[in-house]
């Protein structure tokens, strides 16, 4: 038996509050919800991060968010949804099975953009760090 709780919750060995079931994704409330509705959507197949994910399960994943989103919002008379993945345990990804955040959002509700979770840190100019991101991309 696996030990992600994801994976059980994907085979139904553990409960959750799903909303979406397909053949490559399932989706279910966050049980500490950052938001009333706030989603989580999930490959079945377990990979840690998105550089991991085969290109179906790609495409699947990002194909559901995008179905998911606007019903996510109009079920909770939301405004807005932000949509976000913890990608490594740097970056505070808890669960090391590739999910989506999606939370829903109201222009009152205290929250920031995804912008002010960084200090902006930065030190070098944009076309060194394009440059080198360009070869590692080859
Ligand atoms: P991460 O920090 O990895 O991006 O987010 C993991 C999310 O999974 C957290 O928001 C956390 O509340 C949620 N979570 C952790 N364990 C469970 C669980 O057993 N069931 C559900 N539904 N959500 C979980
Ligand atoms: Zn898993």
């Amino acid at each position: 038996m696996t030990s992600c709780i994801f994976c059980r919750i994907v085979n139904g060995e553990v409960p959750a509050e799903v909303v979406a079931r397909e053949p490559e994704v399932v989706a279910f409330l966050d049980v500490q919800p950052l938001a009333d509705g706030h989603v989580l959507v999930v490959p079945r197949a377990h990979v840690a991060a998105v550089e991991e994910l085969e290109p179906v399960a790609a495409d699947a994943l990002f194909r559901a968010t995008r179905r998911l989103s606007g019903p996510v919002r109009d079920a909770l008379g939301a405004a807005g949804t932000t949509i976000g993945i913890n990608n490594g345990a740097a970056t505070g990804q808890t669960i090391p099975h590739v999910h989506v955040h999606i939370v829903p959002r109201w222009a009152d509700d205290g929250a920031g953009s995804i912008h002010t979770i960084f200090p902006r840190k930065t030190r070098r100019s944009l076309p060194d760090v394009g440059a080198a991101i360009r070869r590692v991309i080859g």
